[in-house]
């Protein structure tokens, strides 16, 4: 789904994602202001400034994976990160009262994250210190490799785990623009409320 917005101009050029839900919707995790900064402003820029930069090259006829998967360091790569992740980051949300949304993983995912880390609660645990001591910014990742195995992993910047060669199923953004506006310095607590607002099938979607 993901792939597919994000990634749907290849010959024209890279376009915003579209919200699954209102700018407001996420409240009290994240709030409309934060949204309207981080999804608005910082994720429109990156896609501003990535469609600059591959405009006329090779870069402008590849999909976002590709070039994230392809690029050296430096401003293509950091840019087409930062569209990946934001697009991942933004489709994984779901209101904090969703109907008919679990709170929990459900079948395959949650049978993945316990064989991995033994039960969901262990596993919360890790991605939220993997995302706590990140140093500078980045994400913490849930990705699956290729064995169908999950592992937790730490991105610093842009980065993203399909440079290594893992499936990404779940981020979250430890940028200071992610949660300033309504967290202030505490990013622990930030990153403790977003259990509320995941949507676990859509996670679970991205599995391979
Ligand atoms: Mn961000």
């Amino acid at each position: 789904m993901l792939t597919q917005i994000a990634i749907s101009a290849l010959s024209a050029a890279f376009v915003l994602p579209q919200l699954r839900y209102e700018q407001n919707a996420l409240e009290p995790v994240i709030s409309r202001e934060t949204i309207e900064y981080h999804y608005g402003k910082h994720l429109q820029a990156y896609v501003n400034t990535l469609n600059t930069l591959v405009k006329d090259t090779d870069y402008g006829k590849m999909t976002l994976e590709d070039i994230v998967r392809t690029a050296p360091a430096g401003p293509v790569f950091n840019n087409a990160g930062q569209v990946l992740n934001h697009a991942l980051y933004f489709e994984q949300f779901r209101p904090v009262a969703a109907t008919g949304k679990s709170s929990v993983p459900q079948g395959r995912l949650a049978e993945a994250i316990n064989a991995a880390f033994g039960s969901f609660d262990v596993f919360k645990e890790k991605m939220n210190t993997a995302a706590i001591t990140l140093f500078g910014a980045g994400w913490a990742w849930l990705a699956q490799d290729e064995k169908g195995g999950l592992v937790i992993v730490q991105c610093p910047n842009a980065g993203n785990p399909v440079t290594s060669g893992l499936v990404p199923l779940l981020c979250f953004d430890v940028w200071e623009h992610a949660y300033y506006v309504d967290y202030r310095n505490r990013r622990a607590d930030h990153v403790a409320a977003l259990w509320q607002i995941i949507d676990w099938d859509v996670v679970a979607s991205r599995m391979k």
